[in-house]
């Protein structure tokens, strides 16, 4: 059969949890990953527990896959001026090996089906989409959800207006071993044109994750340079990468990272997680916004197939709620990150929170939002 009440395109966590959720309401679901899993990705592995209730109500159980419980935030400057603060929420650390894979595991139990390849075109006709891949047959559906992440030749497909943007970020992503790391600690360390995270994931193993733009790594162009010559002027870096063992062969990156404004839904595709937009890294809430637009899709979708919405309303309620829940968000993360590149103001800033721990928990407030209600 080659007909589906919904197609997802992308099974990253937005694409798996969307998926988790449909499935759960009785509808049919395909979703196109072009990758198998299990694989690593670029992401700094750090899950804002604000997603937990969902994840609990879709049938996913973190603990169960050993992620590890943290409650502490440290930041530090290019110099090496650090503090500490409690998180508000806290957070989980599971890398995206496991936590895909998780995801995945849980789909096919529940029935959804997958194809394992890249799509090349989403058309949509007479309120139907047909959706193709280079290899397979052409599949047919009511409805579908962009899921494929920040950057995608989809984009150009569905003529995106950030696509034609040169996007000037690069990140690079490594696990390491280091026994000494605290199992609760998340911390962000800047450095001349980005900033890093560390923290522990469901092996015990660290991740370490940096954002960099063009400009300041291009003057090192290898990652092994950049390493040696940029990274450690950050005390805290500089410790971490003399004491702790690479695990990985190569470093992980991805180029073209773009934090422009998306639209919601395009040519009636109704677009979660990075699709739908990226936050800063920096505020650690990428994912549980990712799987938190999944939520809000399928809702709306419900009431769709219910009738209650026209494809219209759909699309514009969509777009509406999604732009209610995350904007500000969005807005916060990139004062926050203009704040963090530039060192005269990440000294003056650190020096005016370090006086008011306060401050801090109400900034990273700003950039999340409350547990996820189901
Ligand atoms: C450097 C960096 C650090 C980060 N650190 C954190 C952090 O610590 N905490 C946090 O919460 N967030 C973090 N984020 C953000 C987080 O990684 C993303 O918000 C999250 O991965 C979004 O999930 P997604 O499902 O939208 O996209 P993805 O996880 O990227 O999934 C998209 C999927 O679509 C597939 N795909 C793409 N194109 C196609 C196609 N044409 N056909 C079929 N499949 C396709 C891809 O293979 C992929 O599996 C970070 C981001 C960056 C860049």
């Amino acid at each position: 059969m080659n007909k589906f009440d919904v197609i997802i395109v992308g099974g990253g966590l937005a694409g798996l949890t969307a998926a988790l959720d449909l499935t759960k309401r009785g509808f049919t679901v395909l979703v196109f990953e072009k990758q198998r899993y299990p694989h690593h990705k670029v992401c700094g592995e750090y899950v804002s527990n604000e997603i937990q209730p969902y994840l609990e109500h879709l049938g996913v159980f973190l603990d169960q896959a050993n992620a590890v419980v943290i409650d502490t935030f440290q930041l530090s400057t290019v110099k090496g001026k650090s503090l500490k603060v409690k998180l508000p929420i806290g957070g989980k650390g599971i890398s995206r090996h496991a936590f895909d894979y998780l995801l995945y595991k849980n789909a096919i139990s529940k029935g959804v089906t997958f194809v394992f390849e890249n799509v090349d075109s989403i058309a949509f006709k007479n309120g139907a989409f047909t959706v193709k891949s280079g290899l397979s047959e052409t599949y047919m559906s009511t409805l579908v959800i962009g899921a494929y992440g920040k950057r995608s030749s989809l984009d150009k497909q569905l003529h995106r207006g950030f696509i034609q943007d040169k996007s000037s970020w690069l990140g690079v992503k490594a696990h390491y071993k280091l026994d000494s790391f605290p199992d609760n600690l998340v911390a962000l360390h800047n450095f001349r044109g980005g900033y890093g995270g560390l923290s522990k994931t469901e092996t015990g193993v660290i991740n370490f994750c940096y954002l960099v733009s063009y400009e300041s790594f291009k003057q090192e162009k290898k990652v092994v340079d950049f390493n040696k010559n940029v990274l450690v002027k950050n005390p805290f870096l500089a410790t971490f990468l003399k004491e702790a063992i690479p695990l990985f062969d190569q470093p992980l990156s991805i180029a073209q990272i773009s934090f422009q404004p998306k639209k919601a839904v395009e040519n009636h595709v109704l677009m979660c997680g990075d699709t739908a937009s990226l936050i800063h890294p920096l505020c650690g809430n990428g994912m549980a916004m990712a799987m938190h637009s999944s939520k809000i899709a399928c809702e709306i979708i419900q009431n769709y197939m219910d009738g209650i919405y026209d494809r219209t309303y759909m699309e514009k309620e969509y777009q509406k709620q999604w732009t209610a829940v995350f904007k500000r968000r969005l807005w916060a993360g990139k004062q926050l990150q203009k704040i963090m590149l530039r060192e005269d103001l990440s000294n003056f800033a650190m020096g005016t929170v370090a006086k008011s721990p306060r401050l801090l928990k109400s900034i990273i407030s700003k950039t999340h939002g409350k547990p996820v209600i189901c």
